[in-house]
């Protein structure tokens, strides 16, 4: 969490989120990211104590706002209002902060309405869709936002160097040799001594840096010690096809939670990194 409030505090604040998470986790970050952009003490962001952290700690703040399921679904009727909402300026705040709970349970149809304001976003207002469910968003839905992981508190920042590179190997290789072979790759990383979510969340954490750099923004990668590997892979791909890899990273982190096999999920993933040129 402290890597994601930094880049938050250091200006690198995006349209829309996903927090993949529980209900109670997703939220209580999406309140600490409200206050940290709004925060009159930016310095010490989120202070807690200035009028905009407790408006917003005690529910009373009009730019922080929160959707939920009415029954079994978030209808299209409410996130037609939030549209709405989000298309006039905040009453208040820096930032307008609107939450989506268990976004999974949007309609087909809710989550098309909103994918047109994910797409044009207003320059004041981030979208926050709390979700442990991230397959049943639609893949438009989550390549036009950025994925955090608080589920697993495993960011893939403390894989060790030696590993690191050589998973942006494999995937280097995959990417432009014709040769390349998922099966042996992946029984090599499968008998790894290290957990399959860890570095899966080191290679979400690449396609991250690689989007970063195909869109030129100005973010720091988060790999900046692999720049030269993630430069070469960002010229072999578009940035749809780098957005629809991270979400396939992120649906093999799903199987991966729960004990899929290792073997497949790494043959998946280095089939999909093999193929992804030519999405
Ligand atoms: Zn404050």
């Amino acid at each position: 969490m402290d890597n994601f409030i930094n880049a938050v505090k250091a200006g690198f604040v995006s349209h829309a989120y996903i927090f993949l998470g529980s209900d109670e986790v997703g939220c209580a970050k999406a309140k600490i990211f409200a206050q940290t952009v709004n925060c009159e003490n930016p310095e010490l962001a989120p202070c807690g104590f200035c009028k905009n952290c407790r408006k917003i700690s005690n529910g009373t703040h009009p730019d922080f706002m929160e959707i939920s399921a009415e029954g079994a679904s978030i209808k299209i009727d409410q996130v037609r209002t939030l549209i709405q909402i989000l298309a006039g300026m905040p009453m208040e705040a820096a930032i307008r902060v609107c939450i989506v709970r268990e976004a999974h349970k949007m309609t087909p149809e809710a989550q098309n309405a909103l994918l047109k304001t994910l797409e044009e976003p207003s320059s004041r207002s981030t979208v926050v869709l709390v979700t442990d469910n991230l397959k049943l968003l639609l893949p438009t839905i989550v390549s036009r936002c950025q994925v955090m992981d608080f589920g697993s508190g495993k960011d893939g920042i403390d894989v060790s160097f030696d590993t690191r590179k050589m998973l942006s190997q494999i995937m280097l290789r995959a990417m432009k040799d014709p040769d390349f072979e998922p099966g042996t790759s992946s029984a090599q990383v499968a008998g790894l001594d290290e957990e399959c979510e860890r570095l899966l969340g080191f290679l979400a954490s690449m396609y991250r840096d690689i989007l970063v750099v195909k869109t030129k923004s100005s973010a720091q990668l988060i790999n900046d010690d692999l720049a030269d590997i993630i430069g070469q892979c960002a010229e072999r791909i578009c940035t749809k096809s780098a957005a629809k890899m991270l979400e396939k990273i992120l649906y093999q982190t799903v199987v991966a939670k729960s004990k899929g096999n290792q073997n497949l999920i790494w043959y998946n993933v280095f089939r999909d990194f093999q193929e992804v040129v030519r999405w």
